[in-house]
């Protein structure tokens, strides 16, 4: 309560919510399969160490972050889980030792570094291998899997713990047949990989969406990302699963405006008839993106949809009120139960994920 008066917007998680989206996906793949969770961006949002302190609950069996400093700050909240690190700088080789994080390692030179690191400081690491199937972002394609046998004899400091790939359209049907032929090149490159070594590392390919579409391709482990956070991208399973995060904030004037009066910076917003107008403690600065401005956006307010009128600006938006009794104080729902990000997404022509990652770190993470 305190904290919502410093500052009107708040972020509530919902860990029973959590549990129940992890438990979903748990029914969703074999009792042998292993889990690796996502909580890289700060856990899409939510908040990496709370959230990462409640997967080690549930007993996940990796976490995934995008850069060390992500991971860093996990082990120093005492998070003691594998920690795979997607994309972490050379710099950072001393503090994946420090921290005992496990680097993604996506090309020859990489390889080397990493192992050429290890050599010089008498260490060995665990090393997780990304294969390029098609994404083309990062990853060893067919071609560099030749350096491996070279590579794999010359760094015995680096063990392999897991060979992966990632799907470029897991959670569209137009890309079905491209994703089969991701999935069958995966497994030849892992047989290929697996001759060189006297050890079979894990192997992992399915993201939330994949993980729905492809259950015959589960490898050793999945990689769940927005389907914990209450998304199901695909569609298929939305019923299924709750939202766990509430970005909510409170009204904080409500003012009665004459026809054609207009509103906000640089006169966007029209008033179509007499009427109210509330003003929200919420902006861009929150990760409200300015692209909600003048009805491409709308926020719940005693269960009403009251669209956004005008720009949104850096602290604050204001929303129209047609028909919805309320009043100074009033709480106002921004995302959570009962709005759909998905919609919202797309009317500003992006994904939730986005959304979600983009939430301010001025916005207050409250847990319960
Ligand atoms: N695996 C990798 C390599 C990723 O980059 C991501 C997210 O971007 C995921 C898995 C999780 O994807 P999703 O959030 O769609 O489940």
């Amino acid at each position: 309560k305190l904290q919502q008066r410093i500052h009107g917007t708040t972020l509530e998680i919902n860990l029973n919510a959590l549990t129940h989206n992890y438990n979903f996906y748990k029914t969703k793949i074999h009792p042998q399969t292993k889990l690796m969770v996502m909580v890289k961006a700060f856990a899409y949002g939510g908040g990496a160490t709370e959230i990462a302190n409640h997967l080690q609950q549930l007993r996940a069996d990796y976490l995934a972050v995008a850069y060390t400093d992500e991971g860093v700050a996990l082990r120093e909240e005492g998070i003691a889980l594998p920690i795979m690190v997607l994309n972490p700088a050379q710099e950072s080789f001393y503090l994946l030792e420090k921290h005992n994080l496990e680097p993604v390692v996506y090309s020859p030179l990489f390889y080397s570094q990493l192992g050429k690191y290890c050599r010089a400081h008498q260490v060995s690491m665990k090393i997780h291998l990304d294969l390029d199937t098609g994404m083309h972002r990062l990853g060893f394609d067919q071609q560099q899997l030749g350096d491996l046998k070279v590579l794999t004899q010359q760094f015995p400091e680096l063990i392999i713990a897991s060979l992966y790939t990632h799907l470029v359209g897991a959670d569209e049907a137009t890309h079905e047949d491209f994703s089969k032929r991701q999935l069958s090149l995966f497994a030849q490159m892992c047989e290929r990989v697996n001759l060189l070594l006297d050890y079979k590392p894990l192997r992992h390919a399915l993201n939330s969406a994949g993980i729905i579409r492809y259950p015959d391709f589960q490898f050793d482990m999945v990689r769940l990302g927005i389907g914990l956070y209450g998304v199901e991208v695909n569609g298929i399973f939305d019923q299924k699963l709750r939202a766990i995060s509430s970005l909510k904030t409170t009204i904080s004037q409500i003012k009665e405006l004459d026809a054609d009066e207009t509103v906000g910076y640089s006169r966007k917003g029209k008033m179509s008839k007499k009427g109210k107008i509330a003003t929200i403690a919420i902006g861009y600065a929150d990760g409200y993106d300015r692209r909600f401005s003048n009805g491409n956006g709308f926020v719940l307010i005693h269960g009403k949809r009251a669209p956004i009128i005008g720009n949104v600006c850096m602290d604050m938006c204001m929303v129209y009120l047609d028909g919805i009794d309320a009043k100074e104080g009033d709480e106002v729902l921004i995302y959570g139960p009962g709005i759909s990000l998905k919609e919202l997404a797309s009317n500003i022509g992006t994904i939730p994920y986005e959304l979600l990652t983009n939430i301010s770190s001025r916005v207050k993470r409250v847990y319960y």
